[in-house]
């Protein structure tokens, strides 16, 4: 694929000095998530990623078992690059065994990644998926032990993540400022779903860095629609295929699309997509330098837009709280 000669965005992230592409690698996919991935392909979309400016890879020790973080390192190693040039975050807190959110799990948790990683440090760990803990476990353990974490020079910035918006405020009105550096929010800000909109200001003034993952919806905003796994509605679903079927129908992609609406919030450091082909990433990039030095397609996201309305923020139900 021909690709523009222009580089991708670096953003701000929060008050942590890192600066993210605003195409982030998200790679559960590389834990077979959405089906099997031969580790050539890993590899080579990794590296294709990082040539074409994307710094940020995400992963979990819960993405196939770990498999995603023992693949993810292996790449990253194999660029033979300085560490510096990209950011790595992981998570604790979530395995295929359960939640575990423990001072003492989630310690262990971040040599158990280290070893995968093959690094010594990773740049960011998030408390993974938090509303399927106990949201004051997080504030009066979790986070102390990861700031143990990050004097001992393991980690460099503290995140949390999850699904409904509640638990970002819940725990981030409960910590001294700079406690929690990073939140990443999945699903909520997409065509079909833009309510983590409302949270950014908020996000803004308590100086934490945003991280939106999944502008495809995990799947919902692709011509080849989501896994067998995905939660949303039938509903929500046959309205994301018939927006997709819409798109192809014009010669448009409705990834594309997606992609640009996601990417064109500034106050987002970084859209994080799953990627699992070294087609995937040089569209995805693509998608993001076109919206640099052309704009969104207004026209064709209005009448997506218009197709979704009926669903419009409609989510799923996750976790305890
Ligand atoms: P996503 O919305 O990024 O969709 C990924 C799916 O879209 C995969 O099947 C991928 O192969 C496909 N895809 C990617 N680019 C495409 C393109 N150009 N055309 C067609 N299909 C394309 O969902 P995701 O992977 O779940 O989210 C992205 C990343 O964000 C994850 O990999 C993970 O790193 C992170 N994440 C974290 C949490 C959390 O912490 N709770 C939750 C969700 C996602």
């Amino acid at each position: 694929m021909a690709l523009p000669h222009s580089k991708l965005e670096l953003r701000p992230l929060g008050n942590t000095g890192l600066k993210l592409s605003s195409v982030g690698f998200g790679a559960s996919p590389l834990g077979n998530v959405f089906g099997a991935v031969s580790e050539e392909e890993a590899n080579a979309s990794v590296r294709q990623a990082f040539h074409l400016g994307i710094n940020f890879f995400d992963t979990s020790p819960y993405y196939g078992g770990t498999l995603s973080e023992k693949v993810l390192g292996k790449a990253l190693k194999a660029l033979g690059v300085p560490r510096n040039e990209y950011v790595v975050s992981t998570k604790c807190g979530r395995y295929v065994e359960g939640f575990d959110f423990s001072a003492d799990r989630v310690t262990r948790s971040i040599d158990e990644s280290l070893a995968r990683l093959q690094l010594d440090y990773v740049d960011i760990l998030q408390c993974h998926d938090i509303e399927f803990g106990n949201l004051d476990q997080i504030v009066n353990e979790t986070l102390p032990a990861l700031q143990k974490l990050k004097d001992a020079g393991k980690i460099r910035f503290i995140g949390i993540t999850g699904l409904p918006l509640g638990i970002f405020t819940y725990v981030l009105d409960r910590v001294p400022p700079g406690t929690v550096d990073v939140i990443l929010s999945y699903c909520h800000y997409s065509i079909n779903d833009s309510t983590l909109e409302d949270l950014l200001p908020y996000l803004k003034s308590k100086g934490v860095g945003v991280i939106s993952a999944s502008p495809l919806a995990m799947g919902l905003l692709t011509e080849s629609g989501p896994p067998a796994w995905h939660p949303a509605s039938p509903e929500l679903k046959s309205a994301c295929q018939a927006a997709a079927a819409y798109c192809k129908a014009k010669g448009k992609n409705i990834s594309k699309l997606a992609m640009q609406y996601s990417l064109s919030n500034k106050d987002i450091s970084s859209v994080l997509v799953g990627m699992n082909s070294v087609r995937q990433v040089e569209e995805n990039v693509a998608a993001a330098l076109e919206l640099e030095n052309a704009g969104k397609d207004n026209e064709a996201l209005a009448e997506v837009e218009a197709i979704l309305k009926p669903v419009k923020n409609q989510t799923w139900p996750s976790g305890n709280q």
